[in-house]
């Protein structure tokens, strides 16, 4: 029976599995020891391959007749997305037509995605829904040490820490096999601290759990570094060897003496000395971040915060200590870095850098000048459709923008204005049931790549057997399009040659993948990033010798609490947040349709705590809305004592009514232009 080694298709974790079978229906998913995994999997990967031969699995191209989309031929769907790009491109210009691209899919399809839109479609109007994911911490990375990449460590570290602060992550429930390292810290003694504004699984284990008024992360991190000042656990040998700017944010951070921090946050002064002294005293100590922290309108000023006191601590570049992100989507970090963000070229170069221009024009064969400057960021491109100055088609892959967007009805307003919406997906997802044209692709086990996770590692999957009669892979697609355009780019359909072409095109950069090529990765288990030359070991552990900025030293960055965009008041009394369940991923488009994991997790609801919910006659599993300036939500309550009073929680997974960012807020962090999903006002309503 065929089988394959290859990694799961959700999360950043990327687990090790194995896949046996390949017949219709007979697909089997094994458990396999990887690092990052351990031979662990979660619900999700289990049953990952279900889809593969799923009833409502797309086969045939649909176009739309009417109201309603009707299968079509390749040919007549490949022709009507070809004619209405020429179309618009000739009577708008070049920018008519916009792409957007998702954090799930390969490197390979990243870089295929940036340079057709760049090199054959000419238009600057790129970006993608890793935009809602990470860029915040993306951001702050850059600002604090020149580059990004979420754990500049293995992830290994985190079991050896003596103690690891998680902000605003709850991986006990969106991938629970990193928990075995978690696991195996507590049994050496090590403290964990959760900051989470509910008292999720993760936090459940913890030695100290905080939590805090949503919004307010940010000034729990200036209170411990205050502490960490004044009780003299900062290493100011390592400040003044390799950093610059402590002193302006030790000058900030003197105004967050704890007992007014108790008083903005909600968290006991007591507990504040203890995490000060727990991460001061401790040998080695992690200090990791993720979407809590960041989907804020000042997610990148609250990731600074938290830089600023890893580096206070000197522990960036040390041994078995650091400060990290843990990105969400299977493939957040690598697709993060070849030129699918609207301000980006391949190897995680600026679009606005003659000499990055030069060199990836060199490697498309195109003139620096014929390519596109910056474009804007995803909520601003949506923001954009149809207008009378936007983009007038957009080409959607691997994202569900109308489930994943903030302020999602705004954005389904925005899609019915365009003259053309082209959707690549394997189910009909919310954005594909609403657009012109549908084009099956391929699922994870039938196409070669690779992908990089959550630690820089880049990993290969691999394919246990061909696509279905009917389905083409993404780059197919991409490449076919280019050649109907009459482009005279290249775009390789095969994924070992895209990834050839992408080693060149990162050469130099940020991110360098020169060094890397699918046969070492195969041999070595993945290799980290940077590895710019073949002989060269690959990057495990970033800033031993220094950081990637002109001057090689961290930079503290000054940063001051802001409330949220939206506070509360009489109107909107509760503070709503959002987030994910353990059996769904993501926007749901897949696990819904996973029997196992509809099953354990059916529909969305609201946590409300017991107080507010007596106050107004709210019983557990009463149907309740949820309502903001935006929208509403209609769902079930949940009446738990694991969440504050003044906050609500819905996890957004589910669409129509149940839809949680039919309420979020679109607020943008001014730097990393990312929604402020985990913040906005709202009140309860029962349903009459
Ligand atoms: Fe897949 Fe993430 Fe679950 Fe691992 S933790 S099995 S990568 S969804």
């Amino acid at each position: 029976m065929p089988e394959v080694a290859t990694h799961c298709p959700y999360c950043a974790l990327q687990c090790g599995m194995t896949l046996r079978g390949g017949g219709t229906g007979s697909v089997e998913v094994l458990a396999r020891d990887f690092p990052t995994n351990r031979g662990g999997l979660c619900q999700k990967g289990w049953t990952a391959a279900e889809l593969l031969d799923h009833p409502e699995r797309l086969t045939t191209p649909l176009v739309r007749q009417g109201s309603g989309l009707r299968p079509a031929t390749w040919d007549e769907a490949l022709g009507r997305v070809v004619g209405g790009i020429r179309e618009l491109q000739a009577r708008y210009g070049r920018d008519a037509v916009a792409v957007f691209g998702g954090g799930g899919l390969t490197n390979e399809k990243a870089y295929a995605l940036g340079k057709f839109a760049r090199a054959v479609l000419g238009t600057r109007f790129i970006d993608y829904n890793g935009r809602f994911c990470m860029s915040s911490a993306a951001a702050a990375g850059i600002r604090a040490f020149g580059v990004d990449r979420g754990l500049p460590f293995p992830l290994a570290d985190l079991g050896h820490a003596d103690a690891v602060l998680l902000v605003g992550a709850n991986p006990a429930e969106t991938m629970p096999p990193l928990c075995r390292y978690l696991a195996e810290q507590r049994d050496r003694g090590g403290h964990l601290v959760v900051v989470d504004p509910r008292s999720t699984l993760t936090a459940k284990r913890a030695t100290l759990h905080l939590a805090p008024t949503p919004g307010t992360d940010l000034a729990i991190a200036n209170a411990l570094l205050h502490l960490a000042i004044v009780d003299g656990y900062v290493d100011r040998d390592y400040i003044a060897d390799q950093t610059t700017g402590f002193d302006e944010v030790g000058r900030v951070v003197a105004g967050y003496w704890p007992e007014r921090v108790e008083r903005l946050t909600g968290v006991p002064v007591a507990d504040l000395r203890t995490v000060a002294r727990l991460l001061g005293e401790a040998r080695t100590a992690l200090v990791v971040t993720a979407r809590g922290t960041e989907q804020h309108a000042n997610g990148t000023d609250t990731v600074s915060a938290w830089i600023n006191l890893a580096l206070a601590l000197g522990l960036p570049g040390r041994p078995g200590s650091g400060y990290g992100c843990l990105t969400g989507q299977g493939n957040g970090q690598g697709g993060r870095e070849h030129g699918q963000k609207a301000d980006q070229l391949p190897g995680y170069r600026r679009i606005d850098d003659p000499v990055a221009r030069a060199h990836v024009a060199s490697v498309w064969g195109v003139e620096p000048d014929s390519l596109p400057g910056p474009g804007v960021s995803a909520v601003e491109l949506l923001d954009r459709l149809g207008t009378p100055d936007g983009p007038r088609a957009l080409l959607v892959f691997g994202s569900n923008p109308v489930m994943s967007a903030p302020r999602a009805r705004r954005v389904e307003r925005r899609l019915a204005a365009l003259d053309l919406l082209v959707v690549a997906d394997f189910v009909l997802s919310e954005t594909a049931a609403v657009a012109d044209v549908v084009l099956p692709t391929a699922q994870w086990a039938e196409e070669d790549g690779t992908i990089t996770n959550l630690e820089g590692r880049v990993l290969r999957r691999r394919a246990l057997r061909e696509p279905p009669p009917g389905v083409r892979t993404d780059l197919a697609v991409v490449a076919e399009l280019t050649r109907r355009l009459g482009s005279p780019v290249a775009v390789a359909v095969d994924p070992e040659e895209t990834f050839a072409e992408l080693r060149r095109a990162s050469a130099g950069g940020p991110a360098d993948y020169a060094g890397i090529d699918w046969t070492r990765i195969d041999a070595e288990d993945g290799v980290y990033w940077p590895c710019p030359a073949p002989e060269h070991p690959g990057t495990p552990r970033m800033f031993a010798e220094g950081f990637a900025t002109p001057d090689g030293r961290a930079r503290f960055v000054a940063v001051e609490h802001r409330d949220p965009v939206e506070e509360r008041d009489a109107a909107y009394p509760f503070y709503l947040t959002t987030g994910r369940v353990l059996a769904q991923y993501q926007s749901g488009a897949q696990t819904r349709r996973v029997a196992a994991l509809h099953r354990a997790a059916p529909g969305a609801f609201v946590e409300v705590h017991p107080d507010p919910a007596a106050a107004l006659s709210i019983s557990d599993g009463q149907l309740v809305r949820v309502v903001s300036r935006r929208g509403v939500v209609e769902v079930p309550a949940r009446v738990v004592d694991t969440i504050r009073p003044d906050t609500l929680f819905v996890p957004f997974h589910w669409p129509g009514t149940a839809r949680a960012n039919s309420v979020t807020s679109d607020a943008l962090d001014p730097v990393s232009r990312m929604p402020e999903f985990k913040v906005c006002a709202a009140r309860l309503e029962t349903v009459p």
